[in-house]
């Protein structure tokens, strides 16, 4: 640790404040003990059905389908995208074959990932300053650029819905189709509908940090009968309805195991509760750092009910000290009055907490250095940390991640364990 400032007198916690780990009730057990009781123990059972029941009705779409993971949803989600635009590819050729993609890029890797699994080429676009999420305006401009793109994947990024609206305008004026990664945001509602339910192909997440968990699991969801049949199906090895194994399209293993479906099952009569516990998390950092030189995670209050999964912030410009990234390490010094992200995640971790940087951006990312991305300002990349006039970062996600961070946000993280966070946080900028 490089820090110079004073951290005496702060115990470090006995057992580890997480970031964010499975919070389980007990109903869980219950249901997986049935699916094992029974010798429901495969991807067929009581469990899924009801799962998918529950969903389809928390988030208010016709038909929820229950995957083995978030990434596999956004996989299928993403090939049917393709499929209604592009046509059914040959078996040794992704969907997307010779095409772009524009995507979230500041996202975990997850949500774009499958552009590549199906050979297509993603483009990011730059992230707004009021959600952190997909820029409308740097879209509209994509679309100036590259006309002949067909499909969008948006993530709404640490449960907060982005410019939802004014995305879909330009996804319709452009005849674009929306895969949506709600994977973080479950639960989270933009004018009163839940984030899930905007794209044309829609998906959420179990994985084991997520605000509800299986361990592992997703969902695809839509209302539509016939994208939802074709899910199932490829999701189950693609067979055909013979007596025989009989294959007329690629199949994938990413269907749900009952155990699983039982977990979660067990977890969704808490959704809300975790909810109220995030939300709780969220506005007591904000309290605790009125007097700090930074800002929580920003979202749209008039239109939007974030479901609060990670707390973050962002370290004002002026209240920065000098700091460098290199690909695997960072180094800053130490300077009174002032801090840093590295700062911070140090002076955290040395009590025993979990914070994480912000996501890095996708268009940093050495597997995704010689993708195209566009901003709504100046011209794409290589201009982090520049501003035109007064504060407008030209690479607005690049700038987020140089100032922001993840707060340790674990919904049994008692008040006192947050109060000794808030406290360190406030001794890195005396
Ligand atoms: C977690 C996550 C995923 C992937 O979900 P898995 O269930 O872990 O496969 C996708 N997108 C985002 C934004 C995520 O946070």
């Amino acid at each position: 640790m490089n820090s110079t400032k004073d951290f005496s007198g702060i115990e470090p916690f006995e057992s580890k404040v997480w970031l964010s780990s499975p919070t389980m009730h007990g109903e869980e057990i219950k249901y997986v003990k049935e699916a094992y009781d029974t010798n429901w123990l495969s991807t067929v059972g009581e469990n899924i059905n009801e799962l998918e029941r529950l969903v389809a009705e928390y988030v208010g779409c016709k038909y929820a389908v229950a995957l083995s993971a978030g990434t596999a949803a956004l996989h299928l989600g993403t090939k049917l995208a393709a499929e209604k635009i592009y046509g059914m590819a040959r078996p040794n050729e992704g969907t997307l074959r010779g095409h772009k993609v524009f995507c979230s890029d500041m996202t975990f890797d997850a949500t774009i990932n499958p552009v590549a699994y199906e050979d297509g080429e993603a483009v990011f676009i730059d992230t707004e300053a009021d959600t952190w999420n997909m820029d409308p305006v740097a879209l509209e401009k994509a679309f100036e650029i590259y006309p002949e793109v067909k499909i969008v994947v948006i993530a709404h990024l640490y449960g907060t819905p982005g410019k939802i609206d004014e995305i879909k305008k330009v996804c319709d004026a452009h005849g674009a189709l929306i895969v949506e990664d709600a994977a973080e945001s479950l639960g989270a509602k933009y004018k009163g509908k839940e984030t899930g339910t905007f794209g044309n192909y829609n998906i959420i997440s179990f994985n084991g940090n997520k605000i509800i968990t299986g361990s592992a699991g997703g969902m695809f969801l839509t209302d539509s009968r016939e994208d939802a049949d074709k899910v199932r199906k490829w999701s189950t090895q693609s067979r055909e309805d013979a007596p025989w194994y009989q294959h007329e399209e690629i199949g994938y293993n990413y269907r749900m195991s009952n155990i699983i479906a039982g977990i979660v099952r067990g977890q969704m009569p808490h959704l809300d509760e975790h909810i109220a516990q995030k939300k709780a998390i969220y506005e007591r950092y904000k309290e605790g750092f009125k007097d700090l030189p930074v800002k929580m995670n920003p979202y749209d209050a008039a239109n939007s009910e974030p479901n609060f999964w990670l707390s973050c912030m962002i370290i004002d410009k002026d209240a920065m000290c000098q700091t460098v990234r290199g690909e695997k390490k960072a180094l800053y010094i130490s300077e009174k009055g002032k801090s840093c992200p590295t700062e911070i995640l140090e002076a955290i971790s040395s009590i025993n907490a979990e914070g994480r940087p912000i996501w890095k951006p996708m268009h940093m990312q050495p597997i995704y250095r010689s993708n195209a991305f566009v901003t709504a300002k100046g011209n794409g990349r290589g201009q982090s940390n520049a501003y035109i006039d007064e504060g407008a970062a030209v690479d607005v996600g690049a700038d987020i991640f140089d100032r922001g961070l993840c707060l340790p946000s674990d919904n049994k993280m008692t008040p006192e364990q947050q109060d000794r966070i808030i406290e360190i946080i406030h001794r890195c900028f005396a």
